[in-house]
């Protein structure tokens, strides 16, 4: 195997350049290398390429995006058990120190010594290559290839939601935003026995989407109001869930009008939005129960079964794709197409 490999380097705001840097190896027993095949494009990998930033997190060196990876089991550590090579896997892209209140309360996701892929100064996947401990790899089923194996890390972010938000069978629940996370929260609370689910979005392919992907019923913010809109559709009550995947000042508030008293609402959506006004009497009124929610806990494996029984459809989502040497125009892309771009998907290899 060659000492190097090529990767998809970010060096500061719409600078992405594909060089080679030392290839990645097996550091410890437990270890497994990947030959990466599909890595997703997500908003953060394309928040860092726009701005150089995500809010207040910068970067100082260059460093390796991508997080949403698949592909094939190369080489494992002498105490792996779980992949051997030739698996094809998904690689969940965080992982912690174990051993921490956090991790021992299995809340692994709010340690504070998480290792996570493009998290800089921690290199991403948009690479040939990469050195990962095996427990965070999860052996990919039929009829799951790698891109689906790419696809289980904004899944296991829609399972979390409404795990968290407990979406149980025959609740109404509304999906504020159809991107990909909108998407795959809206098939997860379908699979989750949810009806009806309102799905609201301000773009008419992504609301289409939305439809073919099992929305009861699709809600265009930009044409009617979409609070209106749902109260309308449930009598006047609400729904019993929200789930808010936009994370602007605006949709926030909406999310928590849209829901009916006693209703639970989930925060989703991260873009660094601050409410000026946080509406607690409200709150308190309407008994209204609010999830923050930061990545997952033990999603890949409800992730990989909700596509292998056929509940979730997480192909029909990848509508591009591009060769690791095209990385810097696909980022181009997806930020100047944000509309038509459901998932953007960089093939390696
Ligand atoms: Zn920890």
């Amino acid at each position: 195997m060659a000492e190097t490999m090529k990767a998809a380097m970010l060096h500061k705001a719409r600078d992405l350049r594909i060089e080679e840097v030392p290839r990645a190896r097996i550091t410890g027993a437990e270890q497994a290398l990947v030959q990466v095949e599909a890595v997703g494009i997500c908003g953060s990998d394309v928040h860092y390429w726009a701005e150089g930033r995500i809010g207040s997190k910068t970067f100082s060196q260059p460093f390796i995006l991508g997080h949403e990876t698949g592909g094939t089991v190369l080489e494992v550590g002498k105490a792996v058990t779980n992949v051997k090579p030739g698996d094809r896997v998904a690689i969940e892209p965080g992982y912690p120190d174990r051993t921490c209140r956090y991790c021992r309360a299995g809340h692994y996701n709010l340690c504070p010594e998480m290792t996570f892929l493009a998290d800089p100064p921690v290199d991403g996947s948009l690479c040939e290559y990469v050195a990962w401990p095996a427990d965070y790899l999860f052996p990919l089923p039929e009829p799951l290839d790698v891109e689906a194996g790419a696809m289980m890390e904004p899944l296991a972010v829609g399972v979390y939601a409404n795990r968290q938000v407990r979406v149980g069978p025959g609740e109404s629940v509304a999906v504020i935003g159809a991107g990909p996370i909108g998407l795959l929260c809206l098939q997860v609370a379908r699979a989750s026995g949810a009806y009806p689910v309102y799905v609201v979005d301000v773009v008419p392919s992504r609301l289409e989407h939305a439809r073919r992907l099992g929305a009861t019923e699709v809600i265009h913010a930009g044409e009617r109001d979409a609070l209106e809109a749902v109260r309308g559709a449930t009598e006047g009550w609400g729904v019993d869930v929200v789930i808010e995947c936009v994370g602007i000042e605006g949709t926030v508030n909406q999310a928590l009008y849209m829901v009916r008293r006693g209703g639970r609402v989930q925060l989703v959506g991260m873009s660094a939005a601050t409410l000026a006004s946080f509406p607690a009497w409200d709150v308190i009124l309407n008994e209204l129960e609010i999830h923050g929610q930061f990545r997952y806990v033990n999603c890949y494996p409800p992730a990989i079964a909700l596509v292998q029984s056929g509940a979730v459809d997480v192909a029909s989502m990848v509508t591009q794709r591009w060769a690791l040497e095209e990385a810097p125009e696909a980022f181009a892309f997806v930020h100047e197409h944000r509309a038509e771009v459901v998932k953007g998907v960089v093939r390696v290899g």
